[in-house]
């Protein structure tokens, strides 16, 4: 299933947007620097560096200030005062730029762009307006000196492009903050359907590996995590493992039921897990057999454990019917290096075997005591 997390790490390296405000900022820069080199800055280049570095310096203040405001949790720096100091800015700059000022006129779209996909609409058209507003009061200011009718209309000319630009930038801010409210809305529908299918997996896994009836574990997990356990074995060491089988259990089913023979079977389950370790491991075999594996144990260990078991469940007093005592009989073998988990399970068996041999209720060793 396709991971949605890599929507993250696509948004997280967005043309890098961290270094956006760097680029407006630059962008800002660009027109002076090229009207100076082409020699078409009506200022001298000492006024050149003083526009410069005062424009540097106010975006350096108010970095600081966003920064002393924003605090720790401050991911990214807002763009938008960023893109207002710049416009203020390229405004400024466009007073002193004579001729090339129609042409430089780009740059408010330029700045202006690289915030389309950043900042939000509203944001966006507050700053296409200012773009707007402050040419437009350039050409106004410009055109109360005694102005040639040509270049009155070229400003109206220059104007009217100005806007038919902006509003068009606008358009398509909309549309596309438009698609992405419905492309979050489907991601959003995706994960919550993701987060369903992986609620449905996680009990299906459950189901796959777990008896329903006990609700303990199945036959078929106890044998993969027995084998992990003899595969994990380092040397010398050992795990303890046990067979346990319902005496006569036959006569119970037949008595009392099958119902009652499910419940017995259920209390057998709760006898056991609460007898052992959370690490022990007792899954059911198959019919009324049960498996034990108590990980990295000695045999005194499975011995004490078999036993107590053993007797809570002789003691447990069944309050649906008058069943009698109720025992079983265990088979205990050791999982050990050089020793297939199949041959474990037989000397088991064997052993269970003798315990059923020998009068039921009862505990017997596979190994040499
Ligand atoms: P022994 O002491 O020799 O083990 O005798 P037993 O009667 O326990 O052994 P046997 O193998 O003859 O009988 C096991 C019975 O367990 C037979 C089967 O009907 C019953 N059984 C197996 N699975 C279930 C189950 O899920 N529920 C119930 N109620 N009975 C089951
Ligand atoms: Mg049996
Ligand atoms: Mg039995």
């Amino acid at each position: 299933m396709w991971d949605l997390t890599a929507r993250r790490s696509i948004n997280a390296s967005a043309i890098g947007y961290q270094a956006l405000p760097l680029a407006v900022v630059a962008l800002a820069l660009l027109p002076l620097l090229l009207s100076t080199a082409v020699g078409f800055y009506s200022y001298s280049i000492t006024t050149f560096f003083a526009d410069t570095l005062g424009f540097l310096a106010g975006v350096g203040a108010m970095t600081a200030i966003i920064v002393w405001f924003g605090g720790k949790n401050m991911k990214a720096l807002p763009l938008e005062p960023y893109i207002i100091i710049s416009i203020l800015f390229l405004t400024y700059s466009l007073t002193h730029i004579m001729h090339l000022r129609g042409t430089f006129l780009a740059f408010y779209a330029l700045v202006l762009m690289l915030g389309i996909f950043q900042i939000r609409l509203s944001a966006f058209v507050r700053c296409a307006v200012l773009a707007y507003s402050a040419y437009a009061g350039l050409c106004l200011w410009i055109a109360l000196d005694p102005q040639d009718s040509r270049t009155v209309k070229m400003m109206i000319v220059q104007n009217v492009i100005l806007a038919i630009v902006l509003f068009s930038m606008v358009l398509f801010a909309r549309y596309h903050q438009r698609i992405r409210y419905q492309l979050k809305a489907r991601w959003d529908d995706l994960e919550r359907h993701q987060e369903d299918l992986r609620h449905v997996m996680r009990q299906l896994e459950a189901q796959v590996i777990t008896d329903e009836l006990t609700g303990l574990r199945n036959r078929r997990y106890f044998l993969q995590i027995a084998n992990e356990a003899l595969h994990r074995l380092g040397h010398g060491r050992m795990h303890g493992l046990a067979l346990i089988d319902m005496d006569f259990f036959k006569q119970i089913n037949d008595q009392f039921g099958h119902g009652i023979g499910d419940l017995v079977l259920k209390t057998f389950a709760d006898v056991g897990v609460a007898c052992l370790r959370e690490q022990d491991v007792l899954a059911r075999y198959g019919g009324e057999e049960f498996v034990l594996l108590l990980p990295f144990s000695d045999p005194q260990q499975l011995v004490g454990c078999c036993e107590r078991l053993r007797q809570a469940f002789s003691e447990t007093v069944f309050e649906h019917a008058d069943l009698g005592t109720l025992t079983v009989s265990i088979g205990m073998s050791l999982v050990l290096t050089g020793r297939t988990l199949d041959e474990s399970l037989l000397l088991a068996d064997q052993a269970l075997y003798r315990a059923k041999r020998n009068g039921r209720n009862r505990c017997e060793i596979s190994w040499e005591s």
